[in-house]
Formats: structure tokens, C-alpha cells, sequence
């Protein structure tokens, strides 16, 4: 059972419920997020929600089966929407483009890319500064000194930022220069990296760990919104199969079970998913017909010189072929299901 409490309710109010609760045999857990205060009530005892629903300070019940609770969208019917500030939100309305470099490389490579993208009016950036690589010797990225030029050049063409944190002392010094932070397919299990990026005001975009079952992703996403945070993005990325043709097997099954078990927006990761250039941009679109909110896509002015992941980086001519086709295929979507705007 989820409690959704009112705004207005004191702490003394909230003591109350919470005594209430155990009193009829459940385990109140208190959740303050940026937005509501609930009650995530655990347990086996029946309780009729209608007396629950009529006490002080209550603003609402739902009965909720899910494992992950708040993430669920048997409470929250509609589409959680994240605004961005500056008139730039990630919803089921718009296609968000999220296009990048694997990695920082240069602040000339950066203006680049930034060039590029406001030509093609796209307003999210990523791009790695912290790289988990599978050799340590390979390159780790620029770090911080590569986040500030990264920052500084999306700040004046008005591009958001989004990025990876790899541990939680990274954070303190990366906050001021990121508009989302991404937590990585290797970290995605990691609950001490998302408990602390719970406590945070920043959005979170959650790769989907490479074994991560979808309960798994979405318990993932709760760590963070029950520690407050509800502004979580859910990025499908590939996971790990026994077929080697391609590096990783893109889970396009995942897109529409999350969007029907889950009230957050679920990005897709083609470049990632199946690591190989030529076929990204199919993927991406049919990420897209399987009803992806936003698609994440690494691009270079020269992939065949990047640093990282060139193998599966588009260029410039064939990133603005894909963005358009990207958008087509969004509106061809939205006319053949006849799809509402249904935000909350
Ligand atoms: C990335 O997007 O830069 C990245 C490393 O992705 P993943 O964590 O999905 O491998
Ligand atoms: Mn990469």
C-alpha cells in the first residue's frame, strides 16, 4: 500500500499515521521526495484503504502489487514529465535527443559537437568526462577539468548536460556543471552511488545494468526516488546474451513493459546496444516505434579518430540523416496509435 500524504501535513501528523500503521500490522517506510511525502506500507495484513483514505493528513491510498512501489504505475497513471528549466522537458510529447562523444576528448572537439547540435535545435548533450573502460589502460576521460569546458560551451548555446558519475565522492565536485547525471551500466546495481544520487535535485538517467533483470532495472530506480528523488530517466542500453555478432543484445522487449509498469520516461541506447555503427540508426528507430521518449547516441566529428566506442559513432552527416528520420518516425508513431498528451 502506498500512503500519499498531504503537503500540509506536520511531522507530528505524519508520527501519527506511522504509529496507525504498525498498529494494524504493516511496516510504514517514510519517503520525502522533492515533490510529495508517502507512506510505502508493507506487509500482509488486510487493511481497508477506505478508513486508511479518510485519515487526518492523508491525501491519498492506491494499493500497489509491483515490488518497486513509487516507480510503479499502478499509483501514478500518468507519464511523469522532467522539466530541464530553460523550456526544454522530457516527456512522452517530445523525442529527446541526447547526442554526444563517448567521451570528452578536447574542448575543440566539444565546441564541435555543440555547433552541431544547435544547428539541429538538439538540446541534450552527453558525453563521458569519468569512463568505466573494460582495460585500465585504455583512455579514463578528462575528469573534472574536461566537465568544466564541457559545461561552459553547452551553457552559451543553451545545451543541457549529461554525464556519468562513477562513484559517490565524484559527485560534490561535478554538481555544478551537470544537468543530469548518468549512472552507468556497471554501476546500476551499485545502491550506495543511488542512494546518494536520491538525495540529490539533479535528474538521474539509469542505464540499464548489462544483467539487470526489468525488476531489477526498475528496484534500481526506486533506490532513487525513496530517497527522494523522482526525477529518474530509464535508458535501455543492451544486455549481456550469449550472442557475440554484436556487443550487446539492445532489449527493444524492455521499452514498452517499462512504459507500461513504470510512470518514468524510458530513453533507448542504440550505440551501446548493439555497437555497431552501420546498424545504430535502424535501432534507433525502432526504439522509437516501440515507444521510446528519448534516444541516446554517440556522435563524432571523426569517429574513426575517437578516443572511444568509434565503432559505433555516427558523423555529422549521418547523425542529422538519423535525427530527421528520428522525428519522422516519432510523428509516424503518434498518428498510428493516436497517441494524448497524459503528463503529470
Ligand atoms: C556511456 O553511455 O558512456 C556508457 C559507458 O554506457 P554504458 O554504461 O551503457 O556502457
Ligand atoms: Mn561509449
Amino acid at each position: 500500500m502506498l500512503i500519499q500524504l498531504n503537503n500540509t501535513c506536520s511531522e507530528d501528523k505524519a508520527n501519527e499515521l506511522i504509529d496507525h500503521i504498525k498498529s494494524v500490522g504493516l511496516k510504514p517506510n517514510q519517503v520525502v521526495t522533492n515533490n510529495a511525502h508517502y507512506l510505502i506500507c508493507l506487509g500482509k495484513a488486510e487493511v481497508d484503504i477506505r478508513t486508511i483514505g479518510k485519515l487526518d493528513g492523508v491525501k491519498d491510498v492506491h494499493i500497489v502489487d509491483d515490488e518497486s512501489k513509487l516507480v510503479s504505475r499502478q499509483w501514478r497513471v500518468n507519464d511523469t514529465a522532467i522539466d530541464l528549466g530553460d523550456e526544454i522537458t522530457i516527456s512522452r510529447d517530445n523525442l529527446t535527443l541526447t547526442l554526444g562523444p563517448c567521451a570528452i576528448e578536447s574542448e575543440e572537439q566539444v565546441e564541435e559537437i555543440v555547433n552541431f547540435l544547435s544547428e539541429n535545435d538538439v538540446k541534450l548533450m552527453r558525453g563521458g568526462i569519468f569512463k568505466p573502460r573494460s582495460s585500465p589502460y585504455a583512455f579514463r576521460g578528462l575528469g573534472i577539468e574536461g566537465l568544466k569546458f564541457f559545461s561552459h560551451q553547452c551553457k552559451t548555446r543553451g545545451i543541457k548536460v549529461v554525464t556519468e558519475v562513477m562513484q559517490v565522492s565524484q559527485i560534490e565536485e561535478m554538481y555544478p556543471y551537470v544537468d543530469i547525471f548518468q549512472v552507468g551500466t556497471r554501476n546500476a546495481q551499485n545502491y550506495n552511488l543511488l542512494d546518494a544520487l536520491g538525495r540529490l535535485d539533479k535528474p538521474i538517467l539509469l542505464k540499464r545494468g548489462m544483467s539487470s533483470t526489468i525488476s531489477e532495472f526498475l528496484a534500481a530506480a526506486e533506490y532513487i526516488f525513496c530517497n527522494g528523488n523522482e526525477n529518474i530517466i530509464l535508458c535501455e542500453r543492451g544486455i549481456r546474451t550469449f550472442e557475440k555478432m554484436y556487443r550487446n543484445t539492445l532489449d527493444l522487449n524492455a521499452i514498452p513493459l517499462l512504459k507500461e509498469k513504470s510512470h518514468l520516461p524510458v530513453f533507448c541506447d542504440p550505440s551501446h546496444g548493439i555497437g555497431i555503427r552501420e546498424h545504430v540508426e535502424t535501432m534507433a528507430l525502432s526504439s522509437v516505434m516501440a515507444g521510446a521518449d528519448g534516444v541516446l547516441m554517440e556522435i563524432h566529428p571523426i569517429p574513426e579518430k575517437a578516443f572511444s566506442d568509434g565503432q559505433q559513432t555516427l558523423n555529422f552527416p549521418e547523425a542529422k540523416r538519423s535525427i530527421d528520420r528520428l522525428k519522422q518516425t516519432r510523428n509516424f508513431r503518434k498518428m498510428l496509435f493516436q497517441e494524448n498528451s497524459k503528463t503529470t
